[in-house]
């Protein structure tokens, strides 16, 4: 019996994975179960998943929690609460994994503490890994951690790397595919609404991820993500369109061979594959029937309307804290267009702005990173409130 600890269990990968384990009682327990605030949330996943630690991120919410779950009798759950909280529950010896599945930067701390204790880190979190790079990945080696990427394009590159020497992956190239978002085929992007850019065509996801796919945000943290998880140059990793979200990614090897993992585009297939890895789970997803397909299509992404991917590559070469300070002024960027503070082209304009205005050294710790974010997030702030 293995014990999961979910973090963000109230997102939409909270939510599949609660979906995989609960067909899987006898081998896994849910044992804690993490929310930012939504405490209603928390505890209705608390009824019917009976964790042994109920953690809300914020701590003025903790009162709210223990009446809440003494209110429905659940009396035998620990409620912990804050950040620091959130990492003393990754590193606890009873959790065997940790599911990284918070949005942002947040979830830096509770991913460093699970590589540190040397967790199975079941890992959706791709803004640590953008942020933590080197350092991160590090941590993972020298602490025995092991990284199972849940991040559908990464975990597909993983599939399609299991058997190559270290020799074929140096000669090898990464093929990220996107499904190019909701406004693949829509040139004028200036009046796009919130509701237009979390309406994904494909994938069912948060807000923040659904508005970094519009943007092609997500393609670009995906680029770095996947830099830093398997050792590969921005110049040996291509991106391109594939808008029936069938190939979730390939390898295309020295001799001219592309191995590409497929499947219907459900996020409980790699949350299955990274927790019963080496061995395969049964899946839940619709099978795929490709004499009902019909055909499937490539073409190039557009930089001109999608400059964010482009600044991705570039902070990936420029190195430092780059890739730091454009996930930082994404994020605000996003909150504020979701708020509608600023307009969807904006968020492209604020990355612009912090990676030519905020140049960082590289950070040579956990608290670096965090100092390094935190700047960049307080100085996108500023800006943006002058717009
Ligand atoms: P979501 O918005 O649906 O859920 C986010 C979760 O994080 C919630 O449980 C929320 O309570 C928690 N959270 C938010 N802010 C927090 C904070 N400051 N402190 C502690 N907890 C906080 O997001 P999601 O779509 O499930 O995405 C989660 C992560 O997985 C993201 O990094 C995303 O890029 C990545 N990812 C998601 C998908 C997907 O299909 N949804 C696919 C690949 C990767
Ligand atoms: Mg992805």
């Amino acid at each position: 019996m293995q014990n999961i600890a979910i973090f963000g269990a109230t997102g939409s990968i909270g939510g599949s994975t609660l979906d995989v384990l609960s067909h899987y009682k006898d081998r896994y327990r849910v044992f804690a179960l993490t929310a930012n605030s939504r405490v209603e949330e928390l505890v209705r996943l608390c009824e019917s998943h009976h964790p042994r630690i109920a953690l809300v991120a914020d701590e003025s919410k903790k009162g709210k929690l223990a009446s809440a779950l003494k209110t429905r009798g659940l009396t035998d759950i620990e409620v912990w609460a804050g950040e620091s909280d959130l990492v003393r529950l990754a590193a606890l010896p009873e959790v065997d994994v940790a599911v990284l599945a918070i949005v942002g930067a947040a979830g830096l701390a509770p991913t460093f503490s699970a590589a540190r204790a040397g967790k199975r880190l079941l890992l959706a979190n791709k803004e640590s890994v953008v942020c933590g790079g080197a350092l991160l990945m590090n941590s993972i080696r020298e602490h025995g951690a092991e990284l199972l990427p849940v991040d559908s394009e990464h975990n597909a590159i993983f599939q399609c790397l299991a058997c190559a020497s270290e020799e074929d992956r140096k000669n090898a190239r990464l093929i990220l595919t996107a499904s190019g978002g909701p406004f693949r085929k829509r040139m004028d992007l200036t009046e796009v609404t919130p509701e237009d850019a979390v309406a994904h065509p494909t994938w069912n996801m948060g807000r923040k991820i659904s508005v970094d796919s519009a943007t092609l945000m997500n393609k670009g943290l995906e680029v770095i993500e996947a830099s830093w998880l398997f050792g590969f140059p921005p110049d040996r990793i291509d991106v391109v369109i594939h808008p029936q979200s069938l190939i979730h990614s390939m390898v295309q090897y020295a001799d001219g061979c592309i191995l590409a993992q497929m499947g219907a585009p459900d996020m409980r297939t790699p949350i299955a594959y990274s927790l019963g890895w080496p061995k395969r789970l049964d899946g839940f997803a619709k099978r795929v029937d490709f004499a009902a397909l019909g055909s499937v299509t490539f073409e190039a992404p557009d930089i001109q309307r999608f400059p964010q991917l482009g600044y991705a590559y570039e902070a990936l070469r420029m190195g430092g804290a780059a890739s730091i300070v454009l996930n930082a002024a994404n994020e605000i960027a996003v909150e504020a267009f979701l708020d509608r503070r600023i307009r969807f082209l904006d968020i492209a304009r604020a990355c612009r702005q912090m990676m030519d205005s905020l140049v960082l050294a590289a950070p040579k710790s956990l608290e670096e990173v965090l100092a390094a974010d935190r700047e960049a997030r307080i100085k996108t702030r500023e800006v943006i409130a002058q717009w």
